[in-house]
């Protein structure tokens, strides 16, 4: 499977990110041991175990909400974090970086989802960062676009409309701010047909590559 979604992704131009949360240091030496660099982490102290003992090239993705007060032990490697669902955590991020004399990549975590979700953030507070950005007041961060997870259902026209938005909002604000909003982050093992179908850029897949947890 993991070579089927490489050459899926090359396809479309997309990058793979190998979702590792929950699984062994082994299993993701394997992946590794293929030629995989990106993988994804929703657990700060689960990734500093696995960081320690894995090769140093790996680009980890935080994909999971963040808290603030977890961001130093990871702001001197971490390669992205998806889940900017906050300014004050985009504060504490581009201090962080700063701190460290680095430039820590972003995405903003936008609500797409119909359902009732408890992270992300509202169109309206996504724009007022995007402008405090484009003001220069995070000069650590940089941000790389959005990341949005569609409504968990069967329904795939609904899940495709909600990435649609995803992918306009980008286009809209990215013209409206005159930034490169280059990245869309969506699509998981079960809607990453479709999320790429949408224009994502970089998929977020778990349990096809690892196995299903738990
Ligand atoms: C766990 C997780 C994934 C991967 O989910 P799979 O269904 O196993 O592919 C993707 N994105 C986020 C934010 C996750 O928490």
């Amino acid at each position: 499977m993991y070579q089927e979604l490489l050459s899926t992704c090359e396809k479309y131009n997309a990058t793979l990110i190998a979702v590792s949360k929950t699984k062994p240091v082994e299993a993701i030496q394997s992946i590794y041991d293929l030629g995989q660099r990106d993988f994804g982490e929703n657990r700060v102290q689960e990734l500093r175990e696995k960081y320690n003992q894995l090769p140093k090239d790996i680009r980890w993705h935080i994909i999971g909400h963040l808290q603030k007060n977890k961001v130093k032990y990871i702001a001197p490697y971490v390669y992205m974090i998806h889940s900017v669902d906050s300014s004050d955590l985009l504060a504490t991020i581009n201090k962080a970086a700063a701190k460290h004399e680095r430039i820590i990549n972003v995405l903003l975590q936008v609500k797409i989802a119909q359902e009732d979700t408890k992270y992300g953030l509202s169109q309206d507070d996504a724009l007022s960062i995007l402008a405090q950005y484009v003001d220069g007041a995070y000069p650590n961060v940089a941000i790389k676009g959005l990341m949005g997870m569609a409504t968990f259902t069967h329904d795939e026209s609904a899940v495709q409309g909600e990435f649609a938005s995803l992918a306009s909002l980008r286009d809209q604000w990215s013209d409206q701010h005159s930034i490169e909003l280059p990245d869309l982050s969506m699509g998981m093992s079960g809607d990453y047909q479709i999320a790429l179908d949408a224009g994502s850029t970089m998929i977020r897949v778990g349990s096809l590559i690892f196995g299903s947890r738990g």
